[in-house]
């Protein structure tokens, strides 16, 4: 497989960077091809923007992102620091996202990769999202380390469930976009463990990625369980991450 790890960590001693050296180590060994997006070492700019757009703009009146992204994938003139990393992505069979939790949520450099790389026209258009989504076949997976125990990312504690926190990642960007997703690995805490037990959750990552391609993907339900409405039809029981049934 063809793999991109797109790490975003400010600080190369960090156990994020070791669970990145990790990833790359692990499965290059296993033969795969692994690419690494390192968005602080790369200074990365993560807001969007006019800068966005290199050529004429479809509305110069107006700034709509999601129309002048659509305008700039189909003319060639979205920002170059874009395409690159739109070429790595249409390239990898395995996107691997690396991250420390920051406010339950991906680090402002990360969401900000998603927002200018996930354009309108590349990641999605009408009619094109989930079962149909543009990166239909490929795979993506979270890694992530938190500041809190896995207790309190359980689904009765006090941070809420961790596949809950994760719902807007695995959901409204990956499977948004067609991705099938692998389930995360999260090391909880890694601050507040010893030595030995920060050498069990990198232990844990290598097991965890020696065994991506025989991992259940995450469950989402189908189009066919929807209704017109774009809700679950009557008598479907909820099952994926953060539905439920009224
Ligand atoms: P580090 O502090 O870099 O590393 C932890 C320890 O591992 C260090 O002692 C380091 O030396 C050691 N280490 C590094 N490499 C290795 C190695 N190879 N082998 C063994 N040990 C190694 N937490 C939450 O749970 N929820 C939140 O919403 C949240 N919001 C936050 C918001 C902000 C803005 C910030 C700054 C933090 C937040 N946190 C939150 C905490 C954050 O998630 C954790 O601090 C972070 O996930 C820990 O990962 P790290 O890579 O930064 O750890």
């Amino acid at each position: 497989m063809k793999v991109l790890i797109v790490y975003a960590h400010p600080e190369p001693t960090s156990f994020n960077a070791a669970m990145k050296d990790l990833a790359l180590e692990t499965l290059s060994s296993r033969g795969h091809t692994v690419v690494v997006s390192d968005l602080y070492a790369m200074g990365w700019n993560p807001v969007t923007g006019e800068g966005d757009f290199t050529g004429e703009r479809s509305d110069p009146t107006r700034l709509s992102i999601a129309r002048e992204q659509t305008y700039a994938i189909e003319t060639g003139t979205i920002a170059p620091d874009i395409a690159a990393e739109q070429a790595k992505l249409a390239d990898a069979d395995l996107v691997i996202f690396q991250f420390p939790v920051w406010w339950f949520g991906m680090p402002a450099i990360l969401k900000g990769w998603a927002d200018r790389v996930f354009a309108r026209g590349f990641a999605y258009l009408a009619g094109r999202k989930y079962d149909t989504g543009m990166f239909k076949g490929k795979l993506a997976m979270v890694a992530a380390t938190t500041g809190t125990s896995a207790d309190t990312y359980a689904p009765d504690g006090i941070d809420g469930d961790i596949l809950t926190v994760l719902w807007p990642i695995h959901n409204g960007l990956f499977r948004y976009s067609g991705f099938d997703v692998l389930p995360p690995y999260v090391a909880f805490m890694p601050g507040r463990e010893d030595e030995a037990g920060r050498k069990r959750q990198l232990d844990g990552y290598r097991q965890h990625l020696e065994n991506l391609e025989t991992a259940p993907r995450l469950f989402f339900h189908a189009a066919e369980d929807y209704g017109p409405n774009e809700r679950l039809k009557p008598g479907v029981l909820a099952r994926s991450g953060q539905q439920r049934n009224v």
